[in-house]
């Protein structure tokens, strides 16, 4: 990449994918320890039903504490992770972490709606093809001792399209044990519909990009009429709505308009420690 330009001068190249490089190479090496030294900790963001704004849960979303990049973004690191393997043990410990918070978000809030307090973990393809998958899950909820119903997987629709007997039979154990299974990011791969009739999900997370086109008031037609539509065929599936990445107060009027069950975006909460969620859901339920 170094261009030699004479004696002992050089030039980079292109100075920006040096310092990619660079960067990539320093996690590459620091991801593999990086479980062992506690780096890793995870912020959750808040769902929010958008009939009566109570908070029904939380996306567990992780991230990396680097002792030398500072905080790092799971698409800096789950490629990577994924890529060598240490998504396994990684998706385990966001598991755990994950599901005894909320297990003392419930405890902390007692009766009332915070009661059914829930928490999305989301799934990387190389987990589910994990043979391990189902019993790591089975000794987590045990361990933890809370029951299944606390815990929704989100799976992206592109991890699921194409996917045959054998990556879906894991997927239905957890379904039939009363886990709920999401489609993350719904509508940005090739949405054959038809598809999901197969598939042991129970609610579609609405990409972000349906809600963007949601930003002028009144919204696009054709997307409103792709919106309405999805919400159609999904209830009569018997699946729940869930919207990502809203950040107006106009996106959620219309996205509640056509009768999008659940939002979540940084109109209600940026990604945050486990204390704001108690906050959030403390408000909630007083008020
Ligand atoms: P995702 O599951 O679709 O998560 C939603 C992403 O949208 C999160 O990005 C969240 O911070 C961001 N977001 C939330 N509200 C808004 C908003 O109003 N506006 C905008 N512009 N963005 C918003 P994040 O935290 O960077 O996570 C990125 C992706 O990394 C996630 O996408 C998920 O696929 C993956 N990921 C996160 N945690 C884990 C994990 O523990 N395991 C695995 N396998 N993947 C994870
Ligand atoms: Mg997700
Ligand atoms: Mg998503
Ligand atoms: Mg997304």
């Amino acid at each position: 990449r170094a261009k030699s330009a004479g004696g002992n001068r050089f030039e980079l190249a292109d100075p920006e994918a040096d310092a990619r490089a660079i960067t990539r190479h320093g996690l590459t090496t620091a991801l593999p320890t990086a479980l062992d030294r506690g780096e890793f900790f995870i912020e959750y963001q808040p769902l929010v039903h958008l009939g009566d704004g109570s908070v029904r849960g939380a996306e567990a979303l992780v991230r990396w504490l680097h002792p030398q990049y500072g905080v790092l973004g799971p698409d800096r690191f789950i490629p990577l992770a994924e890529h060598t393997g240490l998504i396994v043990p990684l998706g385990r410990w966001v598991l755990e972490q994950s599901v005894r918070q909320a297990r003392e978000w419930r405890e902390r809030h007692g009766a009332g709606a915070a009661d059914s307090l829930r928490i999305n973990v989301n799934l990387s393809p190389c987990q589910l093809r994990h043979p391990g998958l189902v019993q790591d899950t089975v000794e987590i909820l045990e361990r933890v001792g809370v029951q299944p119903d606390v815990l929704c997987l989100e799976l992206t629709e592109s991890a699921l399209i194409g996917a045959d007997d054998d990556l879906l039979k894991p997927l239905r154990r957890l379904a039939e044990m009363g886990i709920d299974i999401a489609l993350d990011d719904f509508g940005t791969g090739y949405s054959n519909l038809a598809n999901l009739r197969r598939l042991p999900v129970s609610v579609l997370k609405l990409d972000r990009s349906f809600t963007q086109s949601m930003q002028q008031f009144p919204a696009d037609p054709v997307d409103l009429k792709i919106v309405e539509g999805i919400v159609t065929l999904a209830h009569s599936l018997d699946l729940a709505v869930t919207v990502e990445g809203v950040e107006t107060g106009a996106q959620a009027e219309q996205l509640r308009l056509l009768g999008c069950d659940t939002a979540q975006g940084w109109y209600y909460a940026r990604p945050g420690p486990p204390e704001r969620l108690h906050e959030l859901a403390l408000a909630d339920a007083t008020g």
